[in-house]
């Protein structure tokens, strides 16, 4: 199939990694913030195949793993409600808040509905006047065009019983507070191509000129991921520090400006909290005010929430690239995807769900 088998051809993969191994490369750290780019990693063994040198770091690329756990407390409080039918997708379902998850409300009885797209919520709000649809608006910015152009029809089709609790958040503040922060020492960014597909690459270049770090925009697929440790590990050994696009099939400089336009016409920025990093200023985004009318957490009373994580999970440790899942003590024993205790373990993006899924496999073969 064109543009996926010569990215996962075994020749391409071979070649690429003799020419990183032929690198005199000092100890390094490569983060990826993209949960299927880590996912490409541990599936392929990737990480077997690099000089001992080269350190991968699994960033905050999962948006099911950084939603914090008080927004899953207040999507559990308004499923709960009379007349409520409480929609998103599959992933979500299964985090677990500081006591429930929407999972187990539904078995208790809650309308929770898993959905596919945010349009079969405005289909659900059509087929059911006498019910409030509220659709659990997640993710980074490629899934905020959507999600925006959900609301737009709403607005259009004169919906009054569709409702978001958005739950957005954007990259760039993100690896920005990764950067500032002290705790790890990063040498190169691996870009969530899917993301620059919407951005474009100009806030890449910003972030690479201003910490001087090398940036590479990178597909999903096992040759997209060599190169872009290769074109990193280069820039690093001559001191340079530009931003490439790897993704060049698929990413331009300026982005998707018609996605773009629809995101802001309906949301503007906000601080918002990330699950293991706090508070970041500027990296969230909220429904407009003109657009108040579907937004949940205005036309919903929410229960006041406890917030408590498990303490046990090392979730924030791992989202900021300080540990790897394998060094949490509940790692496959007591936390697996059946029984996952912590966010990166339920979502298909998750590091932990990664290495349960593929460190085993690999190790098997
Ligand atoms: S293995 Fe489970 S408990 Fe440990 S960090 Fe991952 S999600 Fe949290």
């Amino acid at each position: 199939m064109k543009f996926l088998d010569e990215y996962r051809d075994a020749e391409k993969v071979k070649i690429l990694v003799d020419q990183i191994q032929s690198l005199n490369i000092p100890p390094i750290n490569i983060m990826e913030v993209c949960g299927s780019q880590t996912h490409t990693i541990l599936k392929y063994n990737l990480e077997e195949l690099l000089p001992a040198n080269i350190n991968l770091i699994h960033g905050p690329g999962c948006p099911v793993c950084v939603t914090p756990i008080g927004m899953i407390d207040k999507a559990i409080s308004l499923a709960q409600k009379k007349d409520v039918i409480f929609t998103s997708y599959g992933d979500m379902l299964r985090i677990p808040g500081s006591k429930n998850s929407l999972m187990k409300v539904k078995a208790s009885g809650a309308d929770v509905r898993m959905i596919y797209s945010p349009l079969d919520a405005i289909r659900l709000a059509k087929e059911n006047p006498d019910k409030k649809i509220i659709f659990f608006a997640i993710g980074f910015e490629t899934t905020a065009p959507a999600n925006a152009a959900s609301i737009l029809t709403a607005k259009k089709t004169k919906l009054t019983n569709f409702f978001v609790l958005s739950s957005q958040v954007l990259i760039p503040p993100a690896v920005q507070s990764l950067l500032d922060s002290d705790l790890i020492k990063l040498n190169a960014l691996l870009a969530p191509g899917h993301v620059c597909t919407v951005t474009g690459t100009k806030w890449c270049g910003e972030i690479s000129n201003h910490y001087k770090i090398p940036i590479t925009v990178t597909g999903f697929e096992p040759v997209d991921i060599l190169e872009g440790i290769l074109i990193s590990a280069k820039q690093i050994l001559s001191n340079e520090h530009d931003t490439v696009n790897q993704y060049k099939r698929v990413v331009t400089k300026d982005g998707n400006l018609k996605a773009q336009e629809t995101i802001y016409s309906v949301f503007e920025i906000c601080h918002r909290n990330w699950r293991g990093l706090g508070e970041i200023k500027n990296s969230g985004l909220r429904i407009r005010n003109e657009f108040s009318h579907f937004d949940a957490e205005k036309n919903f009373e929410i229960n006041s929430v406890t917030t408590n994580e498990d303490e046990r999970c090392i979730a924030g440790e791992i989202l900021q690239g300080l540990k790897k899942p394998n060094d949490c003590k509940l790692f496959s024993k007591d936390c697996t995807p059946t029984k996952p205790v912590g966010a990166p373990m339920v979502s298909s993006e998750g590091a932990c769900a990664a290495y349960f899924n593929y460190r085993k496999v690999n190790e098997l073969v």
